[in-house]
């Protein structure tokens, strides 16, 4: 299968992500592109279960170049969609983040960066289980939530904790960590305590909006440095006006655009890996979720790519 639009139509063939092809050979690959169907860790309204499918459909709106940072990814990388991380027991919590873990590890060991498609959030636990086992990184989290909360009706593990478990495990530095978005009403005034005490830096939506994206930018810098980075992207940063179709939204978020911006300064960090988690097809019958969805992995691609070719060569 081509991804070249000039050669395929970007409607017809079976929608791989971004139109790469479907391999198992680490060994062809430097990027992996993975679904991850797994909801059995959300605290509202399920879906994204049907996440990776639908984003893997839209993504074959994707092009080749991007028009505004002149990076062509699938010159710079091999890039191939290796299929779905799916957990034999999907109705068993802790065996399935085990299952996650175990398919992310062969990637990890194969020196191949991954970058996923959701499933809710808590699937980002396991990934880092599986290829932060160096050492704790670097985190940059889009999110309108911190996901740093305490157990909820009697489980530790859900969307809403796996950055309070990552860095209890070591797999983050909290105080490399940089949450962004944050907002909407809470339960308890504590509720994102951990990352206030653990040292991450919270910018709220009307911090972000005070300081200007650039100014955001120049702090994500600050808070990651050199160090090797994860990038996660949970669509309800964005407000429901651009991705409505979400487990949890919350309204008065970033603008797509602004999310372009922030992941398009990355490609000077040192990437290894990335997701974008939390697209609910039931919620997004238009398909405008799946689209951005799409669209800020073909973003994260494109800094992946950029990070990688530098890694290689300097
Ligand atoms: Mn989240
Ligand atoms: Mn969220």
């Amino acid at each position: 299968m081509s991804n070249d639009p000039k050669t395929q139509p970007r409607y017809s063939g079976i929608p791989t992500f971004m139109r790469t092809p479907y391999t198992t050979d680490l060994s062809a690959i430097d990027i992996a592109l993975i679904g991850v169907p797994f909801d059995g860790g959300v605290t509202n309204r399920t879906g994204t279960r049907h996440g990776p499918r639908e984003v893997r459909n839209q993504s074959s709106l994707m092009r080749t170049i991007n028009q505004a940072t002149g990076i062509a990814p699938f010159e710079l990388a091999r890039v191939g969609d290796i299929g779905d991380a799916l957990p034999d027991n999907p109705f068993e919590l802790i065996a399935s983040h085990k299952a996650i873990q175990s398919f992310f590890e062969p990637v990890k060991t194969a020196g191949v960066l991954p970058l996923s498609a959701g499933g809710d959030h808590s699937i980002t636990l396991p990934i880092l289980r599986a290829i932060a086992k160096d050492g704790p990184v670097a985190l940059v989290h889009f999110d309108a939530h911190c996901d740093t909360g305490d157990d909820y009706l009697g489980s530790k593990f859900h969307h809403g904790s796996p950055f309070k478990i990552a860095a209890e495990e070591g797999l983050i530095d909290p105080e490399k960590t940089i949450q962004i978005g944050i907002r909407g009403g809470i339960t308890d005034r504590e509720q994102w305590k951990f990352s206030y005490d653990s040292g991450m830096r919270v910018i709220h939506i009307e911090e972000f909006y005070d300081m200007g994206v650039d100014a955001v930018i120049d702090e994500i810098h600050k808070v990651v440095g050199d160090s090797p980075v994860y990038v996660t992207f949970d669509v309800d940063g964005l407000d429901p006006v651009y991705a409505p179709g979400t487990g949890t939204p919350e309204v008065g978020g970033f603008t797509s655009f602004e999310a372009q911006k922030m992941l398009r300064s990355l490609a000077d960090l040192h990437i290894i890996g990335g997701d974008v988690v939390e697209v609910s097809p039931p919620f997004d019958p238009s398909g405008v979720t799946a689209l951005v969805g799409a669209t800020m992995m073909f973003e994260i691609l494109c800094v992946m790519s950029e990070s990688l070719r530098r890694r290689k060569h300097d």
